[in-house]
């Protein structure tokens, strides 16, 4: 298709798996809308761009070394990233703008995390908008950190710790201390909190996804903090456009064979995302606790994930063979396409919002082990206020782990639980559906981009 004399729509993704598929997939979305698309991305992290020969893809040095890439603080690589990326940003747009060229630039779109792009496209008056790769409840709350902080939330006697925390509902305030950090984190996260909040009040809007089906409170809050349009346009990647891969990983398409063989709702999918890691006696004890139900599982580790080991080693000998064909482990799957298999019958998730809204969208009950920021409210609303999963409250015990998944994929309460979450399925696939509350927000941010 022709690449010039369009509209063309730049996207800066923040490199985490989880803020690249969503983006990648708006890009996608706008394209079927009739805009160009540019990415630009870092080096640390780039999307493979042979997957999307119709976008044009830039890559920005990064200057991240190779033991910073390889880190497991993802609020220093941030850090690092902000402070090293807004020169070659600023390079890379100047080359970019160039309207005797026949391609006009209409905004850039670009995610919270980056915290020096609202000046840069300032700077060229370019109207920016903010891509929001969270629950929007978690959005709004998550800025409130820095004030609770000043205001002495920390510390709080033991007694308190399932209280319910009534500015940032449904959190309790054990699940709000762990989102806030460790005293080493405390300045450097608020610091950048303050930084997000300050310099997105100047954006031109706020592209969300989630829907009203599942953020309307906060999304209605919103008007009291941000003065600028907010557009929930729904998961992305159940919008009507071709689907693509945005993985930094190879899946593992064995696991597709793998599930047809297995019967109607028999397999309980298990990965934890991108990013979390576990200690070598989590994961033996997530291994024995599988192996107990005696279910099928499909279970993605991925390489470096657990502590101190390259992959699977630590399995006791002939774990795999004893499970006679019932468990499979992969390095990376095709997870929407696993979870819309007629085989998974549940995820035991990190409960990531990528994961989430995939498993919502498939209509797969989930059991939450939330390790960290986002991943303690995704994990509350699952079990608390949509009911549609069990939450392990952290407990990695082999025999937590099995009754749990028992509970889940075979008991009754199992079965109440999939009910639930197949009417929210509907409801969230409706929204994206022509006329649907998704469906219009994102005509409104098509007609907004086209007026630029
Ligand atoms: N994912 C995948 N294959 C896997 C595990 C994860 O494709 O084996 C994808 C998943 O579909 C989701 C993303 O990686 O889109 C993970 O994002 P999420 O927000 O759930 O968690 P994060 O990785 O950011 O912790």
């Amino acid at each position: 298709m022709e690449k010039r004399n369009k509209r063309r729509v730049i996207l800066f993704p923040l490199p985490l798996q989880g803020c690249i598929n969503p983006m990648l997939q708006l890009a996608k979305i706008l394209f079927s809308r009739g805009f160009s698309i540019t990415i630009i991305h870092t080096r640390f992290n780039a999307p493979k761009s042979s997957d999307h020969p119709l976008f044009t893809f830039l890559q920005l040095p990064d200057g991240l070394s190779e033991t910073q890439t390889q880190s497991r603080d993802v609020l220093l690589q941030l850090t690092l990233l902000n402070n090293n990326c807004e020169n070659p940003l600023r390079q890379c747009l100047t080359k970019l703008i160039k309207p005797e060229e026949g391609c006009e630039i209409s905004c850039l779109i670009d995610d919270s995390g980056w915290v020096f792009t609202q000046s840069v496209a300032d700077s060229f008056n370019l109207p920016r908008f903010v891509l929001c790769a969270y629950k929007f409840t978690f959005f709004l709350g998550h800025l409130l950190v820095p004030q609770l902080r000043r205001e002495g939330f920390l510390p709080f006697p033991d007694s308190e710790a399932e209280d319910s925390v009534p500015v940032f509902q449904p959190l309790r305030k054990k699940d709000l201390a762990r989102i806030m950090g460790s005293k080493d984190q405390a300045e450097p996260l608020d610091a950048y909190l303050v930084k997000i909040l300050e310099t997105m009040k100047q954006a031109s809007g706020l592209i969300v996804m989630s829907c009203e089906e599942l953020d309307r409170d906060s999304i209605a809050e919103s008007h009291r903090v941000f003065t600028f349009p907010i557009y929930p346009i729904g998961p992305p990647h159940i919008h009507d456009v071709p689907a693509s891969s945005s993985s930094l990983f190879e899946p593992d398409q064995s696991c597709i064979p793998w599930l047809d063989k297995q019967e109607t709702r028999s397999v309980i999918y298990v990965s934890l995302g991108s990013i979390v890691s576990v200690t070598e006696s989590q994961f033996l004890e997530i291994a024995c606790g599988l192996s107990q139900t005696n279910l099928s599982f499909l279970w993605v580790v991925r390489p470096g994930s657990v502590q101190g080991r390259e992959w699977i080693e630590s399995l006791p000998l002939g774990f795999m063979e004893g499970l006679n064909g019932k468990g499979k482990i992969v390095k990376w799957a095709p997870q929407i396409d696993v979870l819309a298999h007629r085989a998974t019958g549940g995820f035991l998730t990190h409960n990531g919002w990528n994961s989430t809204l995939e498993s919502i969208c498939e209509g797969v009950p989930m059991i939450s082990l939330p390790f960290v920021w986002d991943q303690w409210l995704n994990a509350r609303f699952v079990s608390d206020v949509w009911r549609i999963g069990i939450h392990l409250e952290g407990r990695i015990e082999r025999r937590v782990i099995e009754r749990t998944v028992t509970r889940l994929m075979v008991e009754p309460e199992g079965e109440k639980i999939r009910g639930r979450v197949k009417v929210l399925r509907d409801e969230v696939r409706r929204s994206v559906q022509r006329g649907g509350s998704s469906s219009r927000h994102l005509d409104d941010l098509v007609d907004r981009i086209t007026s630029f």
